[in-house]
């Protein structure tokens, strides 16, 4: 609405949003008090927003970018999707909490193409031998869950991104990423990739718009959409791939749940270490 603020919320952010000079404790005081004490175990994740923060910075970060960004209303979404995100009382505005954080050198394009670029390993595009066809002795099977099982319990609901590129010269706005957190604006976010590696200087920039919506039936699936209670179709999957012995499901499709990336690199390297194929062949 006009302003701009620190995120994710931080001492900045609560002296610029209240116009105030609070120290750390003060803040920590004013925000517990600005907490919904009614709410002792919060059962969405409006609820846990409320409790933790209050209504007005719930109003101004979160319901708005929320409601944009999963298309659902924040009562009916589960409380540990907001849990991602710190709120602190000092001035650190890092996004994690991760005592180490970097980049690949030359980009994940790069990574991933140095990871593939291994004698055992054969690329094969468009082709759906990898999924339940059986003609492997095993299958590491990372893409949407439902699939994997033809659609037989019904489909899993995921949210798809559209970005939308644009250039310009110098510098569009500043950061890596702002967020815009009302809901009359259409999209979530604007990234500036560039400065994701402030150590390189370009005279121009790229920057992407993010507008999030349902997945349609053709659309490449980005998030799992996990709401509050048990979702039936959910379980199924996950019962019918805990018989597949010959196939190992892996990474945020795979699995259907919402990981960062580290996570997912950690899973994977974890999934690799203890293949037993792997530990044989490695003797
Ligand atoms: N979120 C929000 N306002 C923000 C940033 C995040 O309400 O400015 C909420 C929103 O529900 C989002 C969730 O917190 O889906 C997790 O945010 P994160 O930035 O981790 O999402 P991702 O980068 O995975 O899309």
């Amino acid at each position: 609405k006009g302003e701009v603020f620190s995120l994710p919320i931080n001492l900045h952010t609560i002296n610029q949003f209240f116009n105030k000079t609070f120290s750390p404790s003060e803040a920590k005081i004013f925000i517990e008090k600005l907490g919904n004490k009614m709410i002792s175990e919060p059962k969405n994740f409006e609820e846990q927003a409320l409790k933790m923060i209050g209504s007005d910075l719930y109003e101004a970060f979160f319901k708005g970018y929320t409601q944009k960004q999963w298309g659902k209303d924040p009562k009916e979404l589960p409380s540990w999707i907001l849990k991602r995100l710190p709120v602190r009382f000092t001035y650190d505005d890092n996004y994690y909490n991760h005592k180490f954080q970097g980049m690949p050198t030359n980009g994940y394009t790069t990574l991933v193409e140095n990871l593939l670029d291994h004698k055992n390993i054969m690329v094969h595009l468009n082709s759906e031998q990898g999924s339940a066809s059986g003609n492997f002795s095993h299958t590491f099977y990372s893409g949407p869950l439902d699939k994997y099982f033809n659609y037989q319990l019904g489909r899993l609901e995921y949210r798809t991104l559209d970005f939308e590129r644009n250039y310009d010269k110098g510098d569009f706005q500043g950061a890596a990423v702002i967020n815009y957190c009302e809901e009359t604006v259409p999209f979530t976010r604007i990234t500036e990739h560039k400065f994701f590696s402030p150590w390189e200087k370009f005279e121009s920039t790229v920057y992407f718009r993010e507008f999030s919506r349902a997945c349609g039936e053709s659309d490449e699936p980005y998030y799992p959409v996990h709401l509050t209670g048990s979702n039936h179709i959910y379980e199924g999957y996950k019962q019918l791939a805990a018989k597949e012995a010959n196939t190992t499901f892996v990474g945020r499709l795979g699995t259907y749940r919402y990981l960062d990336m580290d996570q997912t690199i950690r899973e994977a390297l974890d999934t690799a270490q203890n293949w037993p194929d792997v530990t044989k062949n490695s003797k």
